[in-house]
């Protein structure tokens, strides 16, 4: 019989979570944060080393959601496209807009090769068509980068595609230079660290039930007691629940599932993906893949499923888009599988800003790796009033449908619609 597929990340196995602070839940502080994930410890970093006493609260272990879970892809992280900005807010903010995911990389980058040790691997990412009709989008959008927004990329046609990956799955595809990837557990323990050190208090196990206004300033009920607080903020993103209703009815929580192949060597993962870089496609239900940090396993993630909580159930679908686009990997056994709860938006867009005195920072859409410490530094800094705060995203509209309270009842069939798509290579 074959070892059980452990339900965890691969991660955890050479990075804990970081330890929770064993002190008493303070009486007052300057800052409260719900959510020590990417977002709430680099904010925490900055109200902290402000001399603002910070405190960051977590439900579970300190970084329990996103931040432990990811694929540690680092990739410019503005959705929409600039011309679609655009039409929508004008030239010069969508500008500005995309320079904000530009940015968000180069910061992680600066972290990253200057003060951590994370597994920084600058090796870019290999973008993989779908289909003919996509390949040629992804070549004419390559050569016609709006100026001043420009990342160095390079197409790959069909015929040279060997180099990038072995599978002939793809219809070529473009590289995407500047890409990078990180070890997911330790950039949360780095992350962690900084805030620490900074002087903020980090604890875990500890719900945020209710915030209610209260002097001038917040009471914020947890299950070990209450704090008050001058200024709070929600750095919950796609495990936003009922703690702000306005919030969670502006996120959409969307399982993202990956699975680690076990240590197959690192020969073979080099055949595999001879550059090390990561891989992802032009689907509508995305697939993301890389080597693991240590070059041994494939990393192998996608949506297997829309609200699926439980990982093991979508191993086999995982397995079988892996399998699909490796055939090589049909009889290697999977080691490792987890879930987390990503959050969705409905202009696809992150938010920041303050919604009746309460700050909040998220809805990364799967992509904030680079965008969470980016934005967490950022609303920080609105928190403390200063001018460096200010970004392009500040102020627009966070929408909401009416028709969503909580409850995601359309993601089912909308991934069922767009695996449809995806079948017919629309
Ligand atoms: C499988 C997977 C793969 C991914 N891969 C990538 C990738 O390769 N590249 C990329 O850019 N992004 C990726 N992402 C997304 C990325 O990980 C997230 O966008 C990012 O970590 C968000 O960080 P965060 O701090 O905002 O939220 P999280 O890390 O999710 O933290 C939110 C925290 O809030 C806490 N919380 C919620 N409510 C309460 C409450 N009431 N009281 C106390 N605490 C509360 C939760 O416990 C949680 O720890 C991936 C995500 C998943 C799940």
């Amino acid at each position: 019989m074959s070892d059980p597929i452990c339900a965890a990340p691969l991660w955890a196995d050479a990075t804990a979570n970081p330890p929770g602070s064993a002190e008493a839940l303070p009486k007052q502080v300057d800052v409260l944060i719900v959510g020590a994930g990417y977002t709430g410890l680099s904010a925490a970093r900055e109200t902290a080393a402000a001399g603002r006493s910070t405190l960051v609260l977590d439900s579970g272990e300190v970084g329990a959601g996103c931040s432990s879970r990811n694929g540690g892809q680092v990739a410019y992280s503005i959705k929409p496209s600039f011309g679609s900005l655009t039409a929508k807010y004008g030239a010069e903010l969508a500008f500005r807009i995309c320079r904000e995911g530009l940015d968000a990389v180069a910061h992680l980058r600066s972290l990253a090769t200057q003060q951590f040790d994370c597994h920084w691997r600058a090796d870019g990412c290999f973008f993989g068509a779908y289909t003919v009709r996509h390949f040629e989008r992804m070549a004419h959008d390559a050569q016609h980068q709006p100026r001043g927004l420009e990342q160095n990329i390079s197409v790959v046609p069909r015929a040279e595609q060997q180099a990038e990956i072995a599978s002939d799955f793809y219809h070529g595809g473009c590289v995407y230079h500047d890409d990078a990837s990180v070890d997911p557990a330790r950039l949360l323990f780095a992350l962690w660290r900084r805030a620490v050190d900074g002087g903020a208090s980090v604890m875990d196990s500890c719900p945020v039930d209710a915030i209610q206004s209260a002097g001038g300033g917040f009471e914020v009920l947890t299950r070990r007691g209450v704090v008050r607080a001058r200024q709070v903020l929600l750095a919950t993103n796609g495990y936003s629940g009922p703690l702000s209703p306005w919030h969670r009815r502006r996120v959409i929580p969307i399982g993202s599932y990956q699975i680690a192949t076990e240590p197959l060597g690192r020969e073979r993962v080099r055949a595999l993906i001879p550059h090390g870089r990561n891989i992802v496609d032009s689907r509508r239900v995305i697939v993301y893949f890389r080597p693991s940090a240590d070059g041994e396993r494939i990393v192998f993630g996608g949506r297997a499923a829309a609200g699926e909580s439980n990982p093991m159930v979508c191993v086999p679908p995982l397995r079988r888009m892996m399998e699909g686009i490796f055939p090589q990997l049909q009889s290697v056994r999977v080691t490792h599988a987890w879930v987390g709860w990503v959050a969705y938006t409905f202009d696809t867009l992150p938010h920041l800003g303050c919604h009746r005195g309460i700050h909040y920072c998220m809805g990364y859409c799967g992509q904030g790796v680079p965008l969470a410490p980016y934005l967490g530094k950022r609303i920080g800094q609105q928190m403390l009033g200063l001018a460096e705060g200010r970004t392009a995203l500040d102020g627009l509209p966070f929408p909401s449908r009416p028709y969503y309270r909580a409850n995601p009842w359309f993601l089912a069939p909308s991934v069922l619609i767009y695996r449809l798509m995806d079948a017919i290579g629309s």
